[in-house]
């Protein structure tokens, strides 16, 4: 007994050296409500998730629109339903809080990725199934969702659940949580382009300025730390790239007859690439992270701050040895990357290959400009003996050059779509605050983002303070099939929204 309370001191003295939570009736009572309005809430996005919402699919994205703008008007929002030119429109929500000095402006995502539906475990992705667990822990399917009560641990598949559909059903619900009374102006945008790409988000951005202005934007889109604790990140990487194709001769000749005459395409492509990267995995082009390193003090110290575990990654996924380009996953979505997305060469019939193509592929970081990076590339392969052209090379200038290579640069015009905010920003160490309020220390802050948010079309136009939060399960499947999301992800993202909203 004496000894149990012993022990029990030294556990409350543990909890009391890290910042407890400073709103933990609001964690409750946004807990409380999510679980009396647990049945209405799930049935609300299984109804969501079973709109078709692949992106580019104007028609099935107008439906959501609609949708989702009444469950906005449900909700006491004043809406509006913005037409684009691509035909797929932005819907918009916007909560006045009486007495507010702040606006927050939520970003989320309505549309989804194609699908593959032979690939699914189910047979229509856009037919939800609930499972006890995830597949890979054996979760079974639930048939009797009369009779349900939706535990956590529980996930919703269907196209779009974890990405990026989950953040606007918890975003909705917390709002019922708080009475529809936040401390803040709260203003929602909503946008069915993302996946695709398309105009509408740039055209609103231009038209509705009075509207989409705010003092902090947060993007809800991502997937959580993997700890499974709330997750802030303070940028994301953009990309750029370029395709290279070298060439060796008009057409593909006999490998019997001129085998060790002719040059094989295929080879002198893998040498050009293997020659840009060292065998450790660090990139070789001079400059390549000369933008980015070193990093300063508060940024490394951030990075090594997050609870990732490589060992069960690589396990999870199989991955037996790592690239090497950086000492930690943290430090490799803070650094530029390259990669190769796809190879094609050669043809058939026991020919030498004459042509051979890389998609090379860059994530950048803030810190990086796009043409510069993709000069650095092409400057390299210049020095590596290639004539540069950026058409197909006709037979004299193919006679002409020892070494010729196509490039076709991908720069976006409006820059990599990168974007860091320092998160010494007031507006970020107040998102940071409100969700250390509900979550105390397990926060995850991620100053990088490894994939691509369009948070850059906001900052350019406004030069908004921007942070995102990542609420969906790290396990989500997001665009691959078997898409899902962990229903107790949407009862947290829940109280981590109502955090942002009643700080
Ligand atoms: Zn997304």
């Amino acid at each position: 007994m004496r000894h149990t309370t012993r022990l029990l001191s030294a556990l409350m003295l543990c909890l009391a050296a890290s910042p407890a939570p400073a709103q933990p009736d609001l964690a409750a009572r946004v807990k409380a409500f999510g679980n009396a309005h647990r049945r209405e809430i799930v049935t609300e996005f299984l109804k969501l998730v079973s709109l078709p919402d692949i992106h580019g699919d104007a028609s099935a994205l107008q439906k959501n629109a609609a949708l989702l703008q009444q469950m906005m008007q449900k909700r006491g929002l004043e809406t509006a339903l913005w037409q684009t030119s691509g035909g797929v429109p932005v819907v918009f929500g916007e909560k006045k809080a009486p007495g507010a000095t702040r606006t927050i402006l939520f970003y989320i995502h309505y549309d989804g990725q194609p699908v593959e539906a032979k690939r699914w475990a189910q047979p229509d992705p856009f037919v939800p199934v609930v499972r006890t667990a995830s597949i890979e822990a054996g979760g079974k399917d639930v048939t009797d969702l009369a009779n349900a009560a939706f535990p956590d641990d529980w996930r919703i598949y269907a196209r779009a659940a974890g990405d990026d559909k989950a953040p606007i059903e918890a975003m909705l619900a917390a709002l019922d949580a708080i009475g529809s009374a936040p401390k803040v102006n709260v203003k929602i945008i909503l946008h069915g382009e993302e996946e695709g790409r398309g105009p509408g988000l740039d055209e609103v951005i231009r038209q509705y300025p009075d509207r989409l202005k705010s003092d902090l934007l947060v993007i809800l889109d991502g997937p959580q730390h993997a700890s499974g604790n709330a997750t802030i990140f303070y940028g994301a990487r953009g990309g750029a790239g370029l395709d290279v194709t070298v060439y060796t001769a008009r057409q593909g000749m006999h490998s019997g007859n001129y085998g060790n005459w002719m040059p094989d395409a295929n080879v002198r492509l893998a040498q050009l690439i293997s020659s840009m990267v060292s065998p450790t995995g660090k990139v070789v082009i001079p400059g390549f992270y000369s933008d980015v390193l070193p990093f300063k003090p508060d940024a490394r110290a951030m990075m090594d701050a997050v609870p990732d575990n490589s060992r069960d990654i690589q396990l999870a996924f199989g991955v037996g040895s790592l690239d090497g380009a950086a000492s930690s996953l943290q430090e490799a979505v803070n650094l530029p990357s390259f990669s190769i997305h796809q190879m094609q060469g050669g043809e058939v019939g026991g020919v030498i290959a004459a042509s051979a193509t890389a998609q090379i592929a860059m994530r950048l970081v803030a810190d990086n400009d796009p043409s510069v990076m993709v000069e650095r590339v092409t400057g390299f392969i210049r020095a590596q003996g290639y004539f540069i052209t950026d058409k197909d090379p006709d037979v004299a200038t193919l006679a002409a050059h020892a070494r010729i290579a196509r490039l076709i640069p991908r720069v976006p015009f409006d820059g990599s779509g990168a974007w860091r905010t320092d998160p010494g920003n007031p507006q970020a160490v107040a998102a940071t605050q409100a969700l250390r309020s509900v979550w105390g220390a397990k926060v995850v802050r991620i100053r990088t983002l490894g994939g691509t948010v369009p948070a850059s079309a906001f900052i350019d136009a406004y030069h908004v303070p921007t942070v995102g939060v990542s609420l969906a399960n790290y396990d989500d499947n997001q665009h691959s099939d078997n898409e899902n999301v962990r229903i107790g992800n949407i009862f947290d993202g829940m109280v981590t929204l109502s955090a942002l909203m009643m700080h």
